[in-house]
């Protein structure tokens, strides 16, 4: 039995010709709570769908959970949420509670009959995120970090081990987004699911994260936070590739 649940190794992926991962290898191991941080264009989001299987990487090997990508179990374990998930709220009106349950579907888009058993779990996956309360409502009439939360709650009904997410902050609002990294915080530490999480909010690397990714064209860094603490200013910013201020 192994605690790792993803392992890259010497990761490069080319679109066309240009060069968007050059030599990335990263573990992520049960429970951790990972930032990746990098300016845009850096490869954050390609990193993510190789991982999530979307993307077939150009040269290296990625593992999860100990074995290749392979099946719709490993799926299961990780939960994803996107930066726009929101967009299928628009789409189709549906409430809270059906959201969250769409989450136990398999991704190649099969229908299922839910049963009692799946609405309890849809609803304990809404409770860990604070949202019971709103269950019945529309999705579309609730704020941009309301919905944030329902779609963690959807990625929380199949119990996964790893939650990645790609800037979900975005479009937040400033008074939300503290209370909304405070629910991360609990999800790691509390629930013990381990975190991928792609932000450019410096203060969320610093305080939450207990390991730091950071990709910047050619400088590939990871480390444990408190290798991160004791970066300078100067040091960070030319890592980071623009101005830090701690
Ligand atoms: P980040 O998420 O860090 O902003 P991305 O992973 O989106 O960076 O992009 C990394 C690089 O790969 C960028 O130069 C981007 O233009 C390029 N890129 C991303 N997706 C594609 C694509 N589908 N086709 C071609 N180039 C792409
Ligand atoms: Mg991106």
């Amino acid at each position: 039995m192994t605690n790792s649940i993803i392992n890259l190794e010497h990761i490069t992926h080319k679109f066309n010709h240009s060069i968007a991962l050059s030599d990335v290898s990263l573990e992520v191991k049960q429970g951790e709570f990972w930032a990746l941080i990098g300016p845009n264009g850096s490869g954050k989001s390609t990193l993510l769908k190789i991982i999530l299987g979307l993307l077939k990487p150009s040269q290296g090997t990625i593992e999860l959970f100990g074995g290749p990508i392979d099946s719709f179990n490993q799926q299961q374990r990780i939960g994803y949420v996107s930066q726009k998930s929101n967009a299928f709220t628009t789409k189709f009106p549906a409430t809270v509670l059906e959201v969250v349950k769409s989450g136990l579907t398999s991704k190649k888009g099969l229908f299922k009959r839910f049963n009692k058993e799946d609405e309890q779990r849809a609803i304990d996956a809404l409770h860990v995120v604070k949202m019971a309360d709103r269950k019945d409502e529309s999705i579309g009439d609730l704020s941009g970090g309301q919905q944030q939360r329902v779609f963690i709650a959807r990625a929380l009904v199949s119990h996964p081990d790893l939650l990645i997410m790609d800037e979900p902050t975005v479009g937040i609002d400033r008074q939300n987004v503290e209370s909304f990294y405070s629910m991360l915080s609990e999800l790691n530490r509390e629930y013990g699911i381990a975190i991928l999480l792609v932000t450019h909010e410096i203060d969320v690397v610093t305080k939450l994260a207990t390991h730091i990714a950071c990709l910047n064209r050619s400088i590939h860094f990871h480390g444990v936070h408190a290798d991160y603490e004791k970066m300078s200013e100067t040091e960070l910013s030319g890592w980071y590739g623009h101005p830090i201020r701690r």
